[in-house]
């Protein structure tokens, strides 16, 4: 009914307009109100001058106005470019710069940074949430002098609508161009999968400004009428307090958070969550035995592991919400997308054998990186086929099992050692609670794997008893040559292991 993202909100407008949309702590907007509120920043944007194809920046932290401020972007022909903004003024500085943004639209964490928008002269625009600055717009104000009435939409579905930031894991975030028709592909793939619906409730805690929580949460849910409640900020009591509250069906987020939620009292855990019938996981390798933990909690809760990534609009992967599966498995591609696992020279491997995984989908790969045509160069290959810079292995019958990220890989005395694979194997041990393994240069070696664990509650284990585990449960040349302790694993505004400080700590603790 609609090729143009804009217009996602139509199904909950035309059968359930009073109903709940979106929800946060005592604030509700119905479909209804918040399509109106939609149209006021459309028209709020075009007041201001704002062309079709230019790029917003949305700094709004997690608060039912991102919804607004981004679907209003998009709905006036432009460009969303939602941004983490928590972050310090020269990274806005270098947002702004990098998307070319003529407008800002910023909830009340990046309000702080607000010169910077607005003693940029490209910026014609800075709408804040309290406008608290003269030369800033205050939300509400600017929203109540804006018409109520849809604007006319002039963009077409191959255009670029979205272009949110990658994680970072891997070097500094690169913003990525998504088209209106790759988004509302993403959301219909995933209501299908997983079988949403109009009475379902997603309660989410992920970062909006990340793809994850906006494209697998936000938007299948809006397309197909259901509720999204967002909360502030990720806390597991509250997470978890909400979950009951609200009986929420559905929730998604990235192993860390599951972790943590697994750690708060017994009190915490015995809630009745008998409404939640499906929680979808992905961005780090979720352990089947965290699955199995959380099962008892969630009793009706089906776990779906996705993977993606940004650039595939996120999700391209996926386990069935129905019918059998397999252990460890990150699914099979989803309908419309095509997955080959290839060698250095780009040949594809048999099943079985590890290598790069390369995607394709008419619809849903990237048009590319903003301001980065090395990036683009590298990432998009010939007939369409997007590199992940992804390991993994299918079997026989395509599905396929994630093996690490191709740059973590190391070469350990001539061995390929995969951190992953290491990660799995001391994940089994039963007093490690989490794990993250990363490489070390080593004199004769060349690399050597080196494990930061932390312990469950109330455990002693030492690094002798669990090298000794690895060493009956792993290849000995893959085990790990020193192990740290830590109370807690670093994490990266998406939840992600932020690898890169250990790999710094582990650098900075080498005698
Ligand atoms: P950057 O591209 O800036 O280095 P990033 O790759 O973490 O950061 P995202 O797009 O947020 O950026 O995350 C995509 C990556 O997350 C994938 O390339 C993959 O490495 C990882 N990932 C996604 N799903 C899974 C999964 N189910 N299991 C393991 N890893 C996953």
């Amino acid at each position: 009914f609609t090729d143009n993202l804009g217009a996602i909100t139509d199904f909950g407008l035309h059968f359930r307009p009073d109903e709940p949309a979106l929800i946060q702590h005592d604030r509700t907007f119905t479909y209804r109100e918040l399509d109106e509120r939609i149209n006021r920043v459309a028209c709020g944007l075009l007041a201001a001058g704002i062309h079709a194809g230019d790029r917003v920046l949305i700094l709004w932290e997690n608060d039912i106005r991102f919804v607004e401020a981004t679907l209003g972007t998009i709905r006036a022909g432009a460009v969303a470019v939602p941004v983490n903004p928590n972050l310090t003024e020269a990274m806005h500085r270098m947002h702004l710069n990098d998307s070319g943004a003529v407008a800002v639209l910023a909830g009340t964490t990046a309000a702080a940074h607000a010169a910077c928008f607005a003693d940029d002269e490209r910026v014609i625009l800075a709408v804040t949430a309290d406008g608290s600055q003269s030369h800033m717009v205050e939300h509400e104000a600017w929203l109540a002098s804006s018409p109520a009435q849809r604007p006319e939409m002039s963009s077409h579905p191959e255009e670029l609508a979205w272009a949110p930031y990658t994680s970072g894991t891997t070097g500094t975030p690169k913003g990525v161009k998504l088209a209106h028709q790759m988004l509302l592909r993403d959301a219909q793939l995933l209501s299908q999968n997983c079988y949403l619906n109009p009475s379902d409730r997603v309660v989410l805690a992920a970062p909006l400004f990340h793809m994850n929580a906006a494209a697998c949460g936000i938007l299948p849910m809006l397309f197909v009428g259901g509720s999204v409640y967002i909360l502030p900020s990720f806390e597991p009591a509250t997470v978890l307090r909400t979950f009951a509250e609200q009986r929420a069906t559905y929730s998604l987020g990235v192993p860390a958070m599951f972790k943590l939620m697994l750690s708060q009292p017994d009190s915490e855990l015995a809630r009745d969550y008998s409404a939640l019938r499906l929680i979808c996981c992905g961005s780090a390798p979720m352990p089947p035995s965290l699955i199995d933990r959380l099962t008892e909690v969630f009793p009706n809760a089906r776990f779906v592991e996705g993977y993606g990534l940004t650039e595939c609009g996120p999700a391209a992967t996926m386990n069935p919400l129905i019918g059998p599966r397999r252990n460890g498995s990150i699914g099979r591609p989803l309908p419309g997308f095509e997955a080959r696992i290839v060698d250095y020279d780009g040949e594809e491997v048999a099943p079985g054998n590890t290598g790069e995984l390369w995607l394709r989908s008419p619809l849903c790969t990237t048009l590319g990186y903003l301001g980065r045509p090395d990036e683009d160069a590298r990432k998009r290959k010939a007939d369409g086929w997007f590199a992940t810079g992804d390991l993994a292995v299918s079997d026989e019958d395509g599905w396929l099992y994630f093996r690490g990220r191709a740059d973590d890989r190391m070469n350990v005395g001539g061995e390929n050692v995969y951190p992953a694979e290491v990660e799995a194997i001391l994940t089994r041990h039963p007093q490690v609670r989490d794990v993250a393994v990363v490489a070390l240069p080593h004199d004769t070696k060349g690399q050597v794997p080196v494990a930061f664990i932390v312990r469950e509650t109330g455990s002693d284990l030492d690094e002798a008893s669990l090298r000794e585990f690895f060493f009956t449960e792993g290849p000995a040349y893959a085990h790990p040559r020193r192990i740290h302790f830590l109370d807690s694993l670093p994490l990266s505004p998406t939840g992600k292991t932020d690898r890169r400080s250990l790999t710094r700590q582990a650098r900075d603790t080498t005698p």
